[in-house]
C-alpha cells in the first residue's frame, strides 16, 4: 500500500520482489525518513521499497541480486560480501558500515545497516537499510582539504530507537534538574534578601544537588550504553533484571508522566541467560514503548503497564502487559511480520517486533503475544538459562 506523502515527511511502502514471500506481500506503508530498506538473501532482493530502487537505479522488476552488487563501489564490495555472509550464517546478528556504490564518477556514500532476520517460512535473510550521506567525490575532498575525518561516520544502528525515546530520556533528566534549579534558587534568593545562611543547611543543600548530579549521571550512562550498541556473539551472560531496570532508568518517568501505573514484579532469584545485554534492553524497550503507545490510545481511567519476570523449567521470561486496547484477533499472527503496523507516520516503523522476535529466536528463545481476557495484551519473551540451551 503506497500512501501519499505530508510535508516534510517521505513515506515509503515495500514493494514485493517476490510474491512467494507472504511476508512482504503484506507489508504496510511506512516511514522510514527515507531510507533505502531491501530484505536480501545471498542471491535475490526478497522485497525492497521504492527509495531503494531509487538508489540502486532498478528498474522495479529486478529480483537478483548481482546487479546491485555491481551497482556497489569495488572497494566497497568484498567487505559488503563478507557482511552477508557472517549475517545469513548467524556469525553475525547486525552490522553498520559504510557503502560506496552508483555508476562511476556519480558515487554516493551510504550508511549502511545489516541486520540478521528470520524471513517468511523461518529462513535467514538480511534486512538492509541504507541512508544517503551524499557524493562520494565531494566527502573525499572535504576530508582531504580539511584533514578530517570528515567521511568517518558513526553508524550507531540505535539511533532510530533512541529517537523513540527522547521523550523519555528528556523526563529522566527533568527531573532532577528541576529540584537543582529549585534548590540552587532557594539560595540565591536567600542571599540576595541577605538571609543569614546556616552551614548545615547548605551542606544539606549541596548533598540534594550531588544527589540529583549523581541520579542524571546514571540515566546517561545507561542511555550511552545503549546507544553504544554490541555486536557479536550472545555469549555474555545477562540477568534479565538488570536489562529491564536499564530500560526503566530510560523511560521509566515519561511512563508514568502519561498518567500509566507501572507495577514491576522481578524474580531476585534468576539464573543469568546467554545474550547481549543491549540487544536485550533493545527487545524490553521495543514492548514497553509498544504498550504505552496502546495505552496512549485508550481512555481508561486507571491505565497500568506491568512487567514481571521469572523462570521456570530451564527458561527465564519477561513479561510485558498493558491493559490498552489489545490486539485485534486478525491481526495477532501479522504482528511479528517485517513493516506490519497500525500506527501513523512517524509512530510506527512495524519492524520493533519483527526485530525483536529475530533477536530472541538468536538466544534460542521466542516472543509470545496475546490479548488478555479482560483487555489489552501480553508478551512474553522466554530465553533459555544459561547452561540450559539445547
Ligand atoms: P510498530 O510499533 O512500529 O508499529 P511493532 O513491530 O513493534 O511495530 O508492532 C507491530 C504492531 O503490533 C503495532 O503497530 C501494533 O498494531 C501491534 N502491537 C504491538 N504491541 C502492542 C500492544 N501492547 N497493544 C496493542 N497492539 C500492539
Amino acid at each position: 500500500m503506497s500512501v501519499s506523502p505530508r510535508a516534510g515527511e517521505c513515506r515509503v511502502s515495500m514493494s514485493n520482489r517476490n510474491p512467494s514471500h507472504e511476508a512482504s506481500s503484506r507489508n504496510q506503508a511506512v516511514d522510514l525518513a527515507c531510507l533505502g530498506i531491501a530484505i536480501l538473501n545471498r542471491d535475490e532482493i526478497l522485497a525492497c521499497n521504492p527509495r531503494f530502487q531509487e538508489i540502486a537505479g532498478f528498474d522495479g522488476a529486478e529480483g537478483r541480486l548481482e546487479p546491485f552488487l555491481q551497482w556497489i563501489a569495488p572497494a566497497y564490495r568484498e567487505p559488503f560480501l563478507l557482511h552477508l555472509e557472517a549475517l545469513l550464517q548467524g556469525d553475525l546478528m547486525r552490522v553498520g558500515f559504510e557503502l560506496g556504490g552508483g555508476p562511476v564518477g556519480a558515487g554516493r556514500l551510504f550508511l549502511g545497516d545489516a541486520q540478521r532476520i528470520l524471513f517468511a517460512a523461518g529462513f535467514p535473510a538480511v534486512h538492509l537499510t541504507l541512508k544517503d550521506l551524499g557524493s562520494l567525490a565531494v566527502l573525499q575532498s572535504r576530508s582531504t582539504e580539511d584533514d578530517g575525518p570528515q567521511v568517518k561516520v558513526h553508524h550507531d544502528d540505535r539511533l532510530a530507537v533512541l529517537g523513540s525515546m527522547a521523550a523519555g530520556i528528556a523526563h529522566e533528566l527533568n527531573q532532577p534538574l528541576n529540584t537543582i534549579r529549585v534548590v540552587t534558587d532557594g539560595l540565591l534568593f536567600g542571599r540576595s534578601e541577605g538571609w543569614l545562611l546556616d552551614q548545615e543547611e547548605l551542606f544539606e543543600d549541596l548533598e540534594m544537588i550531588s544527589r540529583q548530579v549523581v541520579r542524571m549521571d546514571k540515566v546517561i550512562q545507561t542511555v550511552r550504553n545503549f546507544a553504544r550498541g554490541e555486536r557479536g556473539r550472545a555469549d555474555e551472560s545477562v540477568h534479565v533484571n538488570v536489562a529491564v531496570e536499564n530500560v526503566l532508568t530510560m523511560i521509566g518517568r515519561q511512563i508514568e508522566a502519561h498518567g500509566i501505573r507501572l507495577e514491576k514484579d522481578l524474580d531476585p532469584e534468576l539464573p543469568p541467560i546467554r545474550a547481549i545485554l543491549n540487544e536485550l534492553e533493545q527487545v524490553v524497550m521495543n514492548l514497553i514503548v509498544n504498550a504505552r503507545q496502546a495505552l496512549d490510545e485508550c481512555a481508561r481511567p486507571r491505565k497500568i503497564l506491568r512487567i514481571r519476570t521469572g523462570s521456570r523449567d530451564g527458561t527465564v521470561f519477561i513479561e510485558v502487559s498493558d491493559n490498552g486496547p489489545g490486539i485485534a484477533e486478525p491481526l495477532l499472527e501479522r504482528i511479528f511480520d517485517p513493516f506490519f503496523t497500525t500506527k501513523e507516520v512517524g509512530q510506527g516503523t512495524g519492524l520493533g517486533l519483527s526485530i525483536s522476535q529475530s533477536i530472541v529466536r538468536n538466544l534460542g528463545g521466542r516472543i509470545d503475544a496475546a490479548n488478555n481476557g479482560n483487555g489489552g495484551a501480553t508478551f512474553v519473551i522466554h530465553v533459555p538459562a544459561a547452561g540450559e540451551e539445547t
